[in-house]
C-alpha cells in the first residue's frame, strides 16, 4: 500500500491507509491502546480495537518507536469532535503496526514544548528537541520565508549567486574566524562576516541584480540574539539609488509578512532619520507598536537612514559607523573628498528596524574609486594601508562600474519576528551554546599533532579539557 500522509488522511474517510511515522503519545487503557501517530505533516489519534490484530505490536510499541500503520479512518462520533484541531474529526482504526525502528526513552520529554528544558541537554539530543512541535513549526516557518523572499527576488530578475567561504577578511567591523592555509603555511583565510565585497565585484561584473542566502560568521561575544553564524539574504543591485532598494525590500517584507497572514502596522513604513530617532526614541532601534498589537503579533517596520558615516575611535581618529563601502549622501560627497566636517558627513546608509529590533541594513555604494580611498584616508589609512586592504576594489572601480547599492536581512532576527521567539537557538536547527560549542558534534577542539605539523602551527595554550 502506498503511504498516506496524515495531513491528508481526512480526505480518506472510510479507505484502508498506510501511515508511517513516529508514536507521539501511546495510552495503553488494557482492553484498548490509543496511540498519537505524527509524521512531517502533523498528527492523529488511532485506536487498536480489542479484538485487533495489531494488539501485540501495539502493547510493545512505545514513545518515539518509528512505525508503520495500517488502519481504517473512521469519522469520530459527534460528540468526540475535537474541533480546531488537526484531524480533530477522524481517528484511525488500527490494524497492523509495524515496528520499523525502537526508540529509547528520551533524555527529556519532547512532546511539549521545550523552550524551559535546560540549554546542554537540549543541544546535546538536539535532534529529539528539533522533533517538538515548537521546533517543527519554527524550522519549518524560516523555509517559508527564505523560500517566499526567493521567489520574490526571482520574479524581479535577480539572480542567486554563491561567493567564497574562503576568503579574506573583510573590514565590517568585528573579529574574523580564521582557517588556516595547508598549502601556504604560515598564512591563512578569513571565514566572511559578509559577502560584501564579492557582491559589489558582482556588479562590475554586470549581474546587476544579486541575491544569496549567505552565512555570515563573526566572533562576536554570543548573546541572546547574537551568535557566531548568522544567515542573510544578501542583495545588490545596480543603477540603483537609496530610494530603489528601499522600496524593493518593502515590497519583499510586505508580500512575505502578508502571504504568511501576518498584518503590518504601517504601510508605507514610515521612516526616520538618525537624528530624529535618537531624538525621539533615544535610540537606532525601536519598537512602535501599541501593548495590544504585541499581543495581536503585528509587525511594526520602520526605516532609519542619514546615518553620521564616521564616529570618533578612542583614540581621537575616525572609524566608519557601518560600512567603508558606504557613499555619502550626495551634498556630503564634497566633504569627504575634501576630508572637512567629517563629524558632519552623513552616509546613504539605511537600516530596517521591526518591532524594537534591527531586521537589516545597506547602502549605496561608493562605485569611484576617489571617494573609497578618501574615506580610507579620512581614518587615518597610509597609502599603502589602503592599497593592502582594498586595492582590488579600487582596481575593480577603475573598469565601468556601475552606481550600486545593496542591503543585507538577517534570516534569524526577521523570523524571530514572525515567530515571537526572543532566542537565536529557537529559529536555527543547530545553534550554538552560549559557551561557544556546537550542538551535537563537539567543536571547537584541539588537532591532532599530524595536523599541526602540516598546518605549520604550533599552539601555546595550555591544552584544556571542555566539560
Ligand atoms: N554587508 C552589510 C552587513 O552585513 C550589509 C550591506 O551593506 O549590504 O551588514
Amino acid at each position: 500500500m502506498e503511504r498516506t500522509y496524515i495531513a491528508d488522511l481526512n480526505t480518506k474517510v472510510g479507505e484502508s491507509v498506510l501511515i508511517k511515522g513516529w508514536v507521539s503519545v501511546r495510552r495503553d487503557q488494557g482492553k484498548m491502546i490509543f496511540f498519537d501517530f505524527r509524521d512531517m505533516t502533523g498528527s492523529v489519534q488511532g485506536v487498536v480495537l480489542p479484538d485487533s490484530a495489531a494488539m501485540d505490536a501495539g502493547k510493545e510499541a512505545r514513545s518515539e518507536y518509528v512505525v508503520a500503520v495500517e488502519g481504517l479512518v473512521n469519522k469520530r462520533p459527534e460528540k468526540n469532535v475535537q474541533t480546531g484541531k488537526q484531524n480533530g474529526g477522524i481517528e484511525l482504526q488500527i490494524e497492523k503496526i509495524e515496528i520499523i525502528n525502537r526508540a529509547e526513552t528520551p533524555p527529556f520529554e519532547i512532546t511539549g514544548d521545550t523552550s524551559a528544558i535546560g540549554e546542554d541537554v537540549r543541544l546535546q539530543y538536539r535532534y529529539l528537541d528539533l522533533r517538538s512541535e515548537r521546533m517543527q513549526q519554527n524550522i519549518r516557518l524560516r523555509s517559508e520565508f527564505v523560500q517566499k523572499a526567493r521567489e520574490f527576488l526571482f520574479k524581479k530578475r535577480f539572480t542567486e549567486i554563491e561567493t567564497p567561504l574562503l576568503t579574506e577578511s573583510t573590514p565590517e567591523g568585528s573579529r574574523d574566524f580564521v582557517v588556516p592555509s595547508r598549502l601556504h603555511p604560515g598564512e591563512f583565510y578569513a571565514l566572511p562576516q559578509s559577502p560584501q565585497q564579492y557582491k559589489q565585484l558582482l556588479m562590475v561584473g554586470g549581474f546587476e541584480r544579486y541575491f544569496q542566502i549567505a552565512r555570515a560568521i563573526r566572533d562576536e561575544d554570543l548573546r541572546a540574539d547574537r551568535g557566531f553564524e548568522h544567515t542573510q539574504i544578501d542583495v545588490e543591485m545596480s543603477f540603483v539609488e537609496q530610494e530603489d532598494v528601499m522600496s524593493m525590500i518593502e515590497a519583499m517584507l510586505i508580500e512575505i509578512a502578508e502571504s504568511m497572514g501576518r498584518t503590518i502596522k504601517q504601510k508605507p513604513f514610515p521612516r526616520f532619520t538618525y537624528a530624529e530617532a535618537m531624538e525621539r526614541f533615544g535610540a537606532d532601534k525601536f519598537d512602535l507598536r501599541t501593548p495590544e498589537e504585541k499581543e495581536a503579533g503585528v509587525l511594526a517596520y520602520a526605516w532609519i537612514y542619514k546615518f553620521p558615516f564616521f564616529e570618533k575611535t578612542d583614540d581621537g581618529g575616525w572609524t566608519f559607523t557601518h560600512n567603508p563601502f558606504s557613499m555619502p549622501v550626495p551634498e556630503h560627497i564634497d566633504w569627504v573628498l575634501n576630508k572637512e566636517n567629517i563629524g558632519d558627513i552623513l552616509t546613504t546608509q539605511y537600516d530596517i528596524v521591526c518591532n524594537g529590533f534591527e531586521a537589516g541594513g545597506g547602502s549605496i555604494r561608493s562605485h569611484n574609486p576617489d571617494i573609497l580611498r578618501s574615506v580610507y584616508d579620512i581614518m587615518g589609512y597610509s597609502k599603502d594601508d589602503t592599497e593592502e586592504r582594498v586595492g582590488h576594489m579600487l582596481e575593480a572601480f577603475k573598469y565601468g562600474t556601475p552606481p550600486h547599492g545593496g542591503i543585507a536581512l538577517g534570516v534569524e532576527r526577521n523570523v524571530m519576528n514572525l515567530t515571537n521567539e526572543t532566542y537565536l537557538r529557537e529559529v536555527q536547527a543547530f545553534p550554538m551554546t552560549r559557551g561557544g560549542l556546537t550542538a551535537v558534534m563537539k567543536a571547537p577542539k584541539p588537532l591532532t599533532d599530524k595536523q599541526l605539523k602540516e598546518l605549520g602551527i604550533r599552539v601555546d595554550v595550555p591544552e584544556k579539557k571542555h566539560d
